[in-house]
């Protein structure tokens, strides 16, 4: 529940308004797991509440993987028994990109050190050095799901082969975050949090409840939106409408493909939404201020990883504010892909900067657990509910 919902609840309950923000401040900054230790409500409250069939609690950790390099893949259940996976990839990667960590740079950039400065300097100087004293970790992502499994089918993943069972609520969204921050024992702002919205799903399917989240991960969670990144496979009246939100996160496109015939064969989607149009929509997006679209590319070896790749790529982007993070494909059974070697993966990046596009390969993140991209699958197989609640998407192109 939002702000919006709980007002309406405590108005109800005939209490008074001020109810609500305890109650926010209490299930999504404190991530208490009771009622009962919503220790700003009166018991008489809680109680009725309780009686109302009112719970609060983040999600369930069902499993948890810790690789050697720090990820660690949670598997994370709900109340019917389905599950997602969520990853953490703790501080210190080494400038991995495209992990939405440069917005938070970007914004320290602006403001520090001279800003940090300017401010000690008319007098903030307690202030200055309690954020730096609190600043514990220095920039985690955490990567979340928006369904249990997908639709959309693209051949080089892995959580494609799971088909989807149902979207996940804006609270199981939101959940998944809640029950990372409590595990690692981290809190935003103090900890530089950055989101993905990269794991299992097309968050774009799930949209209604991905801007609800979006917006519960701002006003309750406390992480800012130039922390969080959502990725979609193309699903372009989505694009648009998320341009026109009031809240929301920065754009990545998973691209994959330097023409429509490629992208196709890799990415089915590509029929209903071509190259053309996702372009046109990446085009038409309302940049913010330092802000820029992220195109995803997954190398797959002799596939799309070539010179000729690269120069198409570039062609397609020209002109665009954007930047590429390559991922050479991680590695997974029942997956018909290889994995390229580091010099075509260097060789295609190169072509891209000196076209002048910003591209950066992405290190691979807790493979051994098999946490990293497009590998989220394995233990959601053996937990799902024994009745899906199917979904699909139609490809044929629109009329
Ligand atoms: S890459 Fe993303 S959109 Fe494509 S099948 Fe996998 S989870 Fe779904």
């Amino acid at each position: 529940m939002d702000r919006e919902e709980l007002a309406a609840l405590v108005s109800e309950a005939g209490e008074p308004s001020y109810r609500a923000k305890q109650i926010v401040e209490a299930v999504y900054r404190q991530r208490v797991e009771t009622l009962e230790e919503i220790s700003t409500l009166p018991q008489e409250f809680r109680e009725r509440l309780a009686q109302g069939g009112v719970t609060v609690g983040a999600a369930r950790i069902e499993n948890k993987f810790v690789s050697i390099d720090g990820t660690v893949r949670y598997l994370i259940g709900f109340a019917d028994g389905q599950s997602v996976e969520t990853v953490w990839m703790p501080e210190g990667d080494g400038g991995e990109a495209g992990d939405g960590s440069e917005a938070g740079e970007e914004a320290e950039s602006g403001a520090s050190p001279s800003r940090a400065k300017a401010r000690s300097e008319i007098g903030e100087p307690i202030a200055a050095l309690k954020r730096c004293a609190t600043q514990k970790s220095g920039r985690s992502t955490i990567c979340i799901s928006s369904q249990v499994g997908c639709a959309v089918d693209c051949q080089f993943c892995l959580t494609a082969l799971l088909g989807v069972k149902r979207n996940l609520t804006a609270g199981e969204i939101v959940g998944q975050v809640c029950a990372v921050l409590k595990d690692q024992k981290v809190s935003p702002p103090e900890d530089r949090i950055n989101l993905v919205f990269m794991g299992m799903g097309e968050p774009f399917l799930n949209y209604e409840n991905l801007i609800k989240a979006s917006r519960l991960l701002v006003v309750g969670v406390g992480i800012a939106e130039r922390r969080m990144t959502v990725s979609t496979a193309g699903i372009v009246p989505r694009i648009h409408d998320f341009g026109g939100e009031a809240i929301r996160p920065k754009l990545a496109i998973s691209l994959n493909a330097s023409n429509d015939a490629l992208r196709t064969r890799l990415m089915p989607l590509n029929k209903k939404w071509n190259l053309e149009m996702l372009l046109a929509a990446a085009r038409e997006f309302p940049l913010r201020t330092r802000e820029w679209i992220t195109f995803e590319y997954v190398l797959l070896g002799g596939v799309n990883d070539t010179p000729e790749n690269a120069r198409e790529v570039a062609e397609l982007l020209r002109g665009l504010r954007c930047k590429v993070n390559l991922i050479a494909l991680n590695p997974g059974s029942g997956i018909e892909f290889t994995t390229p070697s580091a010099e075509r993966v260097t060789a295609f990046q190169n072509i891209l900067r000196v076209a002048g596009i910003p591209a950066f390969v992405r290190r691979p993140r807790g493979r051994d657990i098999y946490a990293a991209c497009g590998q989220l699958k394995r233990t959601v197989e053996v937990a799902t509910s024994p009745e899906p609640q199917l979904q699909s998407i139609s490809l044929a192109p629109e009329a």
